[in-house]
């Protein structure tokens, strides 16, 4: 018996908070130690953007440093979690209507293991890596959650990893500083997510000025709609991190079910 497992969406934001302690790492490392242990994980993080959708699939993933200008010991962390071919051959054949290719080259960025380092530290549970193909559209990374949800009900742990406002050209080394803009659309998601309204999430686009501004890049925004797309209608939604740090990176998290 495996009992289903809830989803997460985290907002990640700098890489420093793998080694850092602060309000984000413990509430990650809480979370790790209120929720049943997951059969596998699968995450979908920001820092993978592709040209058609791709899943790892080796067994052994390696840690990807996929940033510049970080103190040594950051760059000094593995997270040698186990990898999962059969697992991402089920995700492959799960999606019905995405064409997924299994990948033998990437690994765990830091937008995964940054996270998971703190959630489950002793790196023991196999995890898999969705890519962001960016030439989907919203909607189509939405139904690609969608049609995901069977995962949970198999333990497996999915975790979408971003942020929901993340503007880094307007980011402000300034805790004092904060942008109302950023406060604004980050309340706008929350209150759209408690509505259900899944529908205006999706159409971002059309959210106006503040949208455009807080998900200039879009793919820290797009891991939040494949969890949506895996949330049940009865899930309980609860908000964690609800803070914006740098001006303009929201640390929002939320955890369905
Ligand atoms: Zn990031």
């Amino acid at each position: 018996m495996t009992s289903k497992m809830p989803v997460l969406f985290i907002g990640h934001g700098s890489p420093m908070n793998a080694i850092e302690k602060n309000e984000f790492s413990q509430s990650w490392k809480d979370i790790g130690r209120i929720l049943a242990t997951p059969r596998a994980i699968l995450a979908i993080s920001a820092h993978w953007e592709t040209r058609g959708t791709q899943i790892t699939a080796m067994e052994k993933p390696r840690t990807i440093h996929d940033f510049y200008g970080f103190p040594r010991q950051l760059f000094e962390i593995t997270y040698p979690a186990p990898g999962s071919p059969d697992l991402a051959q089920s995700i492959k054949e799960l999606s019905r209507k995405a064409v997924i290719q299994p990948d033998l080259n990437w690994g765990l960025d830091h937008g995964t293991w940054s996270v998971l380092v703190r959630m489950f530290p002793k790196a023991k549970i196999p995890v898999v890596q969705l890519s962001l193909d960016r030439l989907k559209t919203p909607l189509e990374h939405y139904q690609l959650g969608q049609q995901l949800k069977e995962l949970r009900e198999q333990g497996i742990l999915v975790i979408g990893s971003g942020n929901i406002v993340h503007n880094l050209q307007l980011a402000v080394f300034d805790e004092n500083l904060k942008f109302d803009w950023a406060e604004a659309f980050d309340r706008q998601v929350k209150e759209l997510i408690d509505a259900g309204d899944h529908e205006s999430l999706i159409n971002y686009d059309k959210l106006g000025q503040t949208a455009a501004r807080a998900i200039n890049s879009a793919e820290h925004y797009l891991p939040l709609l494949y969890t949506l797309g895996l949330k049940d209608e009865i899930d309980p939604i609860t908000y964690f991190a609800e803070k914006v740090t740098l001006g303009s990176i929201s640390m929002r998290s939320i955890k369905f079910g």
